[in-house]
């Protein structure tokens, strides 16, 4: 029995003894309560089914025998400011599982207990954020974007302080585990510290490390091979970027300490999906009013972390030209990437010169008008030429349509089937391109709300129906999810970042 037996294949930490991790403990907790469990991956990656007691390994209570527990030292850059060192606070190693193809997954718990790296906060982690991150890790996976995963979630069973003050009093909150896998959680902060550190020789064994593990593509032997890490490390990065911006995903806090250097989303924190299309938006009430980390300022931010990352590498790469060079390249690589995708959720098969005005008159549109970014291609799908646009469209839009922005809209409808017209596939294949590219369900702060409310009272019904929803999210499940966000919810479209 491997789950939650044996680790013994586990490696022992990194080959960076005491610079880049320290042994840690688990908190354990004597009353934990699975609240969800995800079968499928737990079976993808080797741990199989769920057994009784198993949620006492999925907290971090009972560990596998020959498991050197650890939490990962790194640094970063925080809102555009170097923060020195940071570190695993409440994530904990729990192993690496082999599946039978011999594919290596790691297992983190995070807030299952403090760290050499929590400083002053407590290694715990809130049922609300906790949920947060389980479901939407998953909702991305299963929208076909690269992510860390989610496992399981759990109650700890404890009440965990969170400095909300209500009346002058602190607010408790139900502690609660999230397991999560990756491949790896190495993170581009991990290089920062080494750099920091001066510990260049360091820095070079982890990038071979990486390399080595991480990068099959890259021949170890190649003399470039540094190069072509950075390179890839670019081209990951706009990659996942230019998903995000696909589906309307706001990460919220890309810090360089939260970019993942296999371009895997990571950190669920005050995510959010944009629901009325805005560039400006962010969820991140702390990033207010300097909207750094801005639903449309995405791409930007990823190049001036992978500059961060540059200079980090740098001693090892020792081509400046060469850097910079990537970074620019940057720029071009994602703007094309963008335009590929844009293309594929309008149902055009390839990017002709004319959609760059296209795609710039339907930003405006969206902005304008505060068209929901989702509603609006399920709508787009549907439109035939003889259909009513006001009545078809009214219903995604925030505001009121007056005489102009009815005008706005109609005009851009008028373009989008003159585009269609240049297509070189059929009505058949672009519809196709578009449901595939544009999804029917996203996770809307409010649904997560409402689950995390009933959660809170012992009732996993709604956690239950999201999950089958974000399991198919190109088809309509459930088409009471598929609907504008009820104006009750206005108000929560950012969120709180306390987790
Ligand atoms: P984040 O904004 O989520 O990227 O977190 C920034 C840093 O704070 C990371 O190094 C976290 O590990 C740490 N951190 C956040 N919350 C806690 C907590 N409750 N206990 C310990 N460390 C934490
Ligand atoms: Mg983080
Ligand atoms: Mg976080």
């Amino acid at each position: 029995k491997i789950f939650p037996g044996d680790f013994s294949n586990s490696p022992l930490p990194r080959a960076t003894p005491k610079v880049l991790f320290a042994t840690t403990e688990t908190a354990g907790f004597e009353q934990p309560e699975l609240i969800a469990f995800n079968e499928a991956l737990s079976t993808e990656i080797g741990l199989g089914k769920f057994e009784e007691n198993d949620v006492n390994f999925l907290v971090g209570s009972q560990l596998p025998k020959n498991i050197q527990t650890y939490a990962t030292a790194y640094a970063g850059h925080q809102f555009g400011n170097w923060a020195g060192q940071l570190g695993d606070g409440r994530a904990i190693f729990a192993g690496e599982i082999i599946n039978c193809e011999g594919k290596k997954t790691e297992i983190q718990w995070k807030g299952a207990g403090e760290t050499p790296y929590s400083r002053r906060a407590d290694g715990r982690a809130v049922l609300r954020s906790s949920v947060r991150e389980y479901l939407m890790s998953e909702a991305m996976h299963h929208l076909g974007i690269p992510t860390t995963r989610a496992l399981s979630l759990s109650l700890t069973g404890e009440d965990v302080i969170r400095d909300i003050m209500y009346n002058g009093n602190p607010q408790y909150e139900k502690g609660a585990v999230v397991a999560r896998t990756a491949d790896t959680f190495l993170r581009f902060g991990h290089f920062e510290f080494l750099f920091a550190q001066g510990e260049h020789k360091l820095l070079q064994d982890l990038l071979d490390f990486t390399i080595d593990n991480y990068f099959p593509t890259i021949v170890p032997s190649n003399p470039c091979k540094y190069k072509d890490f950075f390179e890839t490390v670019c081209r990951a990065t706009a990659d996942l970027i230019v998903e995000w911006l696909r589906v309307g995903f706001v990460h919220g806090v890309m810090n360089t300490d939260n970019m993942s250097i296999l371009g895997l989303t990571i950190d669920y924190g005050p995510y959010a999906m944009m629901e009325e299309y805005n560039l400006n938006f962010t969820p991140n009430t702390t990033d207010l009013p300097g909207r750094r980390y801005a639903f449309g300022r995405q791409a930007q931010i990823g190049q001036w972390n992978l500059w961060k990352l540059a200079n980090a590498l740098h001693p090892v790469i020792n081509d400046e030209k060469f850097l910079e060079n990537s970074l620019r390249n940057f720029g071009v690589y994602f703007s094309e990437a963008n335009n590929k995708m844009l293309c594929k959720k309008f149902g055009f098969n390839e990017f002709i010169k004319e959609d760059e005005l296209f795609f710039s008159n339907w930003q405006s549109l969206m902005q304008d008008l505060e068209m929901d970014h989702t509603l609006f291609f399920n709508q787009l799908e549907q439109i035939k030429a003889d259909t009513d646009v006001k009545d078809h469209f009214s219903p995604i839009t925030y505001t009121a349509l007056n005489e102009e922005k009815l005008k706005k809209l109609k005009d851009f409808i008028d373009q989008y089937q003159y585009r269609l017209r240049l297509n070189s596939i059929s009505k058949a294949e672009s519809l196709e391109l578009m449901r595939t590219t544009n999804p029917k369900f996203i996770l809307r702060n409010y649904l997560l709300y409402q689950c995390i409310e009933e959660i809170s009272n012992g009732n996993t019904a709604m956690l239950l129906k999201l999950t089958q929803a974000l399991e198919k999210p190109y088809q309509e499940i459930f088409p009471e999810f598929s609907v504008k966000r009820p104006p009750i919810y206005d108000n929560i479209a950012g969120c709180s970042t306390l987790s």
